[in-house]
């Protein structure tokens, strides 16, 4: 049987499920908040157009507002200056956006410590038991925080010292641009860099070290709890804006029950 035939067949009989792993857009979505002197992204607005009125009797539309970073969204190699000469949104690859998800949970730990940051040794362990990390795939890293999405203020987690959520350490960030086969990591944070990334040497090491490699990152993901470990198919959807740094995006999950 042809593949694509047989991977409809599965998901009309409820053999392959589709688990969506982006978080709905509305103004409540949560943004990230950077401190003075620097510039934030504004956030996401919906303006009516016209609504079964006399500015459009037959038909509802909306103009949408956002930043290309709010939300579940991709980031493109050049966001950072590390990868500034590297691809923009428009010019990621197709191939790049439908890879295997190898998904490493570390959701007991962030609860214990929300300055959690994920360390080569635990790849390495994940990699014993679950074979090499995928080529040309993603490493997507459950944290639990989709659970905190709802709230700005959960989300962010901060307080006087900075925002305090999970993220990965500089070492790990730097083995997973030039060590690892994978072509992005996503995260279910704000940012794929943890909330005291400014201090870490290099400051915003995961921007930084896969950016700078031509890699992506892939932000405010949910529902990572229903993959397992290996087996599944990432499938994300930015917007191919033309000179985009990132954009909002779609993110599913193939995977078979
Ligand atoms: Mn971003």
């Amino acid at each position: 049987m042809p593949a694509i035939t047989g991977l409809l067949r599965d998901l009309a009989a409820g053999n392959v499920a589709i688990i969506d792993l982006t978080m709905p857009l509305s103004e409540r979505t949560p943004v990230l908040q950077l401190p003075p002197p620097f510039a934030n992204t504004r956030g996401f607005s919906l303006r009516e157009v016209s609504r079964f009125d006399e500015r459009g009797p037959a038909w509802s539309w909306n103009d949408i507002a956002m930043g290309e970073h709010v939300g579940t969204h991709f980031d493109a190699p050049t966001h950072w200056i590390t990868g500034k000469d590297g691809r923009d949104v428009s010019q990621v690859p197709p191939t790049d956006l439908i890879g295997p998800a190898a998904v490493i949970d570390k959701s007991a730990e962030c609860a214990a410590n929300p300055d959690f940051l994920l360390e080569i040794e635990d790849l390495e362990a994940w990699q014993r038991e679950h074979g090499p990390l995928p080529s040309g795939g993603w490493l997507l890293y459950r944290t639990g925080w989709d659970a905190r999405a709802h709230d700005q203020a959960a989300f962010l987690n901060a307080d006087a010292s900075g925002s305090h959520t999970p993220g990965i350490s500089a070492a790990c960030a730097r083995w997973l641009a030039e060590q690892s086969p994978i072509v992005g990591i996503g995260v279910e944070t704000v940012g794929t860099d943890a909330g005291l990334a400014h201090s870490f040497d290099p400051p915003f090491p995961c921007h930084a070290f896969l950016l700078g490699a031509g890699k992506y990152g892939l932000t405010q993901l949910a529902n990572l709890a229903a993959l397992p470990p290996t087996g599944a198919m990432l499938i994300v959807a930015p917007l191919p804006i033309v000179g985009g740094t990132g954009s909002p995006a779609r993110a599913l999950a193939l995977v078979e029950r």
